[in-house]
């Protein structure tokens, strides 16, 4: 682990004894790790923190086991932004052995949202003492981001509606980077991961007499090279795309002389804007379909679209960046990292309201990695940027300033 000290990046209300708690709560989050929307004690030991720190409202049970609270500032002001964390961890088989290495069998904080409870634990904290703001700020803590669409569970059970917020803000640890540096685009940050079954039905028969039959391999064969096409002629070349086909079953490898009846293919589609999104679905369908039909055979589509492309909307991206470099210097903000094709489910939240998803660089093992454990020094730094720009950003909502400096 990376034992660079960064306090002289963070808001001092996060040093010192502050600094030590969040990483005491940080640690006992990764002793106890819980897997996708169950995360009971977690979220308890959050809502009973929240109490502790006296913010106003404590909201259980939101889509499960998320947790939300809402601070009110003591200035004037109704805008409202929200900050949000996600607190599951993997089913993955810790390796390490720190002395707070998990405790559960095969679970562990592989991807730090022990560290991104913690910090907006910090963040919660410093915001419902000084109160310096107009408005509210909603806290959204939120399970099952690793496949389990947590995010879009809490909106299904009225996140928006119930708790309003004009804006939210997020961030994810990153391993590639270093610590004390923040990077972040003004667009996508991450990709829309879907993916997509094509069933192919022929007519099968004796493979010696294939006049008799409406070959539906042939057709597949066919239909994966034309899905080629998807990106190299229909995208636009300043875009991008993944149309990946990863497996292809027919038939008995047995059974050298039967040319089946049936075939289907699987495969991953990668995007990163709703309108790149909307054509590889649409052409997916059509070229399977109609390629099929000209080989005597039929083919359909099931299109899964799991999470959709993390993006920033640009204002929000770049006040959040100002905010970074108040504490880290302009000189350690990255404003155009490339994004990325793995997928986030804060996406959903982006897509409802405008928004950013940084990330805060901490070195060391990659997540998703039995050796990854959250980086404590970079507590205070997180939990300084998502305060920092709930205060401000409030200020600009309320039209009392116009920066983030
Ligand atoms: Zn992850
Ligand atoms: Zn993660």
């Amino acid at each position: 682990m990376n034992s660079v000290n960064l306090d002289k990046y963070s808001d001092p209300f996060f040093l010192g004894e502050t600094k030590e708690e969040l990483r005491r709560i940080r640690q006992d989050f990764h002793v106890h790790p819980e897997i996708g929307l169950v995360t009971p004690r977690t979220s308890r030991i959050i809502a009973d923190l929240l109490k502790d720190y006296g913010v106003d409202e404590v909201h259980e049970g939101v889509g499960g086991d998320g947790v939300v609270g809402v601070i009110y500032g003591k200035l004037p002001g109704e805008a409202s932004v929200g900050l949000r964390a996600d607190i599951d961890a993997l089913p993955l088989k810790e390796l390490s052995n720190h002395d707070h290495v998990s405790q559960v069998e095969g679970a562990m904080h592989a991807c730090g949202h022990d560290g991104h409870a913690a910090a907006l634990l910090g963040a919660a904290k410093k915001l419902a003492s000084e109160r310096n703001f107009g408005g509210k700020v909603v806290l959204v803590f939120q399970p099952g981001e690793e496949g389990w669409s947590g995010a879009k569970h809490m909106m299904e059970d009225g996140l928006f509606e119930r708790f309003p917020m004009q804006e939210i803000y997020a961030f994810h640890n990153s391993s590639a980077i270093e610590p004390g540096r923040i990077a972040l685009n003004y667009g996508a940050m991450q990709a829309a991961a879907d993916a997509f079954t094509i069933v192919v039905k022929g007519k099968g028969g004796h493979a010696s007499r294939p006049n008799l039959n409406h070959d539906p391999v042939i057709a597949a064969a066919h239909i994966i090279l034309a899905l080629q096409t998807i990106v190299s002629r229909e995208v636009d070349p300043l875009e991008t795309a993944v149309v990946s086909c990863c497996s292809l079953q027919a038939g008995d490898p047995r059974a050298q002389s039967v040319c089946p009846d049936s075939c289907q293919i699987v495969g991953t589609a990668r995007t990163f804007s709703p309108e790149v999104r909307d054509l590889v679905e649409k052409r997916i369908g059509e070229i399977s379909a109609s390629i099929a039909v000209g080989l005597g055979c039929t083919a359909e589509t099931d299109y899964g679209r799991f999470y959709p492309p993390c993006i920033n909307t640009p204002e929000q991206a770049a006040f959040m960046a100002d905010v970074a470099a108040g504490f880290v210097g302009e000189e350690n903000v990255d404003r155009n990292y490339p994004r990325m094709a793995g997928g986030e489910d804060f996406a959903f939240m982006l897509e409802k309201v405008p928004g950013a998803y940084i990330r805060i660089g901490q070195g060391g093992a990659s997540a998703h990695n039995p050796y990854f454990d959250f980086n404590d020094e970079i507590l205070p730094l997180a939990a300084s940027v998502l305060a920092a720009t709930a205060e401000k950003r409030l200020q600009k909502l309320n039209g009392g300033g116009n920066s983030a400096e």
